[in-house]
Order: structure tokens, then sequence, then C-alpha cells
């Protein structure tokens, strides 16, 4: 047994009281009999209470490891880190589509919170799943698959507990980062989907004031391994340059701890995440909140959120942009429609990240924003379920898989109003 009282972020303590380490699937079994309330914990990388239960949280980085090519998807422990992932598909010549930024966190938490990299044609990584196994909570141990398996994917938690999850893998690719600087807003938002489908996956990384956006962070795929000189044209003509130094998207921060940019070709776990596996993700005294707006909106909620730059100024690190492919799972934020994510790094001071959260919430929710919900928000159920047409199919998949709610918490009563 462990005692783990903080979330990655420090911005929120566990109440629960006891972080419990099962060794078998039927050792979960029993303690969610054994539970009136319990919550999975991943890597504990989201921001708020999510992951929290006034009973018990499990840990699954006690179950056994064993990673199991089938086909043409590798079944993988549900507690296993993305890296510790990819440290086993690269010898097996095999890859994922897409990476977030980080690789430390866990595959289930991450794809229980619709958590994603970049580009226009890339999925978020719950996109990659293709087989769940969960133990519900009447104890039963389910695979689900077809309409059940598209509701389950993105739950927060809800449906039970996953134990191994079937991802889509491709073979092993390689990429180089480079990293632009110099395009104006201006040039930007003239040609804004030019320059988000320059190449597999672009984040544009931005403070809003100023006429300068700020840089641009592009993965190209290449079959090569070499260093490539390749200038992305939409940026060069829109007057973008080639940054000849390592960067890191936060001024002042340690550039270390970014993975190579400048065009050195590496394969795909090394290049899709910003930041390397050994050091420090991100800023680290940090909340994060970040909405995906319909695609077609995108223009609209820049301007909106750039009308806003002043005041969240002081309190913001940076803002990432990124696009994520449509799918079809219920809660997710790309749901039926291609979506843009406005992602905001700020401070660690909740005190003054919440009244910008609640101006954003303001502009952003009638543009169709879904909030990432494993970051900070604060639109409650009855604001978020006009815009997940399968919500209340949701609401009765998460009734029949956990009967007597023991996954609740107040989280998913304050936002799934369960
Ligand atoms: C520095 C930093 C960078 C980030 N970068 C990105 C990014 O690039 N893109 C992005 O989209 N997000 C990003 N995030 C957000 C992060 O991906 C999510 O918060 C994600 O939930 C983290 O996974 P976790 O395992 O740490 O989750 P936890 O915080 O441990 O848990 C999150 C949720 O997942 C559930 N869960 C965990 N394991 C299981 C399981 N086995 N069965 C059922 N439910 C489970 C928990 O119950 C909880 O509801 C970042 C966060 C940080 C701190």
């Amino acid at each position: 047994m462990v005692s783990v009282r903080t979330n990655w972020a420090g911005s929120h303590t566990y109440e629960a009281t006891d972080v419990v380490t099962p060794a078998s699937v039927t050792e979960v079994q029993e303690l969610i009999a054994a539970s009136p309330r319990i919550r999975a914990l991943g890597s504990r990388h989201s921001f708020t209470d999510l992951a929290d239960t006034p009973g018990v949280q499990v840990s699954l980085e006690g179950l056994p490891a064993t990673v199991e090519v089938i086909g043409d998807v590798v079944r993988v422990p549900a507690g296993l880190r993305y890296g510790d992932l990819a440290t086993e598909l690269v010898p097996r010549g095999l890859a994922l589509a897409n990476l977030a930024s980080l690789p430390h966190i866990s595959v289930a938490g991450a794809v229980a919170t619709g958590t994603h990299g970049s580009g226009r044609r890339n999925q978020s990584l719950a996109g990659a799943v293709r087989g769940m196994e969960l133990v519900t909570g009447t104890g039963e141990l389910v695979r689900l698959t077809g309409a059940e398996l598209t509701g389950a994917v993105v739950a927060m938690g809800t449906l039970g507990i996953v134990t191994s999850l079937d991802l889509a893998v491709e073979p092993a690719f390689e990429l180089t980062q480079v990293v632009y600087e110099g395009l104006s807003w201006t040039a930007l938002l003239d040609r804004l989907d030019e320059v988000l489908s320059c190449a597999y996956s672009v984040s544009v990384f931005t403070p809003w004031v100023g006429e300068d956006v700020g840089q641009v962070w592009v993965k190209a795929r290449t079959s090569t391994g070499s260093v490539t000189g390749e200038p992305v044209e939409v940026l060069v003509d829109a007057g973008a340059h080639v940054a000849t130094e390592q960067r890191h998207m936060i001024a002042g921060m340690a550039v270390e701890n970014t993975t190579p940019q400048l065009g050195v070709a590496g394969p795909w776990h090394e290049r899709l995440p910003h930041f390397r596996m050994g050091f420090l993700p991100s800023a680290g005294e940090e909340l994060q909140t970040e909405y995906l707006v319909p695609m077609s909106r995108a223009a609209e909620a820049l301007g909106a959120v750039r009308a806003l730059g002043e005041a969240m100024h002081e309190v913001l690190f940076v803002t990432e942009l990124r696009t994520i492919a449509a799918d079809d799972l219920w809660l997710s934020g790309a749901y039926g429609e291609d979506a843009i994510a406005l992602h905001f790094t700020w401070h660690r001071d909740p005190l003054r990240v919440q009244p910008l959260v609640d101006r954003l919430e303001e502009v952003l929710l009638p543009l169709g924003a879904r909030p990432h919900w494993g970051k900070v928000f604060r639109a409650h159920a009855d604001a978020l379920a006009p815009l997940y047409p399968r919500w209340s199919d949701f609401l009765d998949l998460a009734a029949r898989l956990d009967p007597e709610g023991r996954f609740r918490n107040a989280w998913t009563e304050r936002h799934l109003g369960i």
C-alpha cells in the first residue's frame, strides 16, 4: 500500500483514505466488491478532484506489465505509461499514431479523459482504442466491443476500472521536428487551416499578446532518417523563419527537457511528445485548461480569446493550439467534428485563474467548445449536456455498469450530474 496525497501539479490533495495497488485482476474485483466508493488512479496528471474519492483509489501499477501484440493491435496493461509502452513497441518495429505532449502519463488515464496530441488527421489517443477490459461496479470482468465500447472509452473512470486496452498500432516511423518563429497573427488567421495542416502534427504556441504569434512546432513524418532542410512553404510564405537553436515553448525554461528539434529525424516516440521521458514536462508549478472547439468555429474562437490576451497575460505561461480529427466516442471533445484545441498553461494561482476560466467559457461554450476532462474548467452538467449528442446514452451506460454509484465522486456530480 502506498500513500500518494496530491496530484502531479500539487493543486489537489486527495481525500481518498488509501491508494491500493492490486497485483491481479481478481484482486481488483475483490476490492470493488468491498468498496462502496472507489476510483482508479493513473499517473495523477489530471488537475482537479477528478480521480478522487471518499473511498479508496486503485493504482494499477502492480498488475503484470506484459504487452502483447495481437494482429494489428497491442494489448496494454491499463496502468502502463506511454513512455514505457513505447520502449516495448520500438524493438517490435511498431508505433502508435500519436502521443500527447508528454510520455509520462498512464494509458488508461489519458484515454479516459480524451487526451490528445495534434494533427489535422490524427484522432485523440482514445481514438486508437479497439478493445477494453473493464471491471464494472458489480465486480464483473467484461470485454467491451461495438457501441458499448464507443460509449465507454472516454468515461473518466465512471464505468469501472479498466484493466487493459487494445490499441491500434502501425509500422514504426520517423519524424523531424522544426520550430518556426516570426509568424504574424494576421498571417495565421488568413491561412489558419493551411498552417495547421502543413505537417503530420502542428502545434502553435502563443502568449496571445502582440502581433507576433510565438512559435509553430512542426512534426513531419519522414522515411529517410536524416537531417531535413525542407522548409514548410506556407510558413515561409507567411514570413516565419526556422529557429536555429533548440527551443522550449515557455521563455526561460530548460530546453534540455524538450525532444530534439532542428530537423534531425528520429523515432516517433522521441519526436511526437514535446517533452523527454526522464525530464520535467511543461512548467511544473502550473494549472492547465483546454477547450476543444469545432474546427468550423476556429476563427471566431481565436478572435474571442485574443481579445482576452491582456487580461490573461500575467497569469498565463503559454497557450498551445492543436488540432484533433473527429471520432465517434460519445464523450470525446472531437465527437462528430474535427476540433481545434485551445490550451492554457497557467501559473498555479487558482484564485486568479478561475475568473479567467469563467471568461473563456462565456465566449467559447456558445461556439460549441467542450472542455478537456482532465484539466481545470467550470461548466457544470447542465451546460455540458447539450454539447454531447450521446450524453443521455452515456448516463444510461453508467447506470447499467455502475448501478450502485461506486465510481461517482464530487467531480462526477458537478460535471456529469451523476
Ligand atoms: C504536464 C502535463 C502535460 C499534459 N499534456 C497533455 C497533452 O499534451 N494533451 C492532453 O490532452 N492532455 C495533457 N495533459 C492532461 C493529461 O493527459 C490528463 O490529465 C490525463 O488524465 C492524465 O492521465 P493520468 O493517468 O495521469 O490520469 P489521472 O489523473 O491519474 O486520472 C484521470 C482520470 O482517469 C481515470 N483513470 C485512470 N486510470 C484508470 C483506469 N485504469 N480505469 C478507469 N479509469 C481510469 C481516473 O479515475 C480519472 O478519472 C497533461 C497534463 C500534464 C500534467
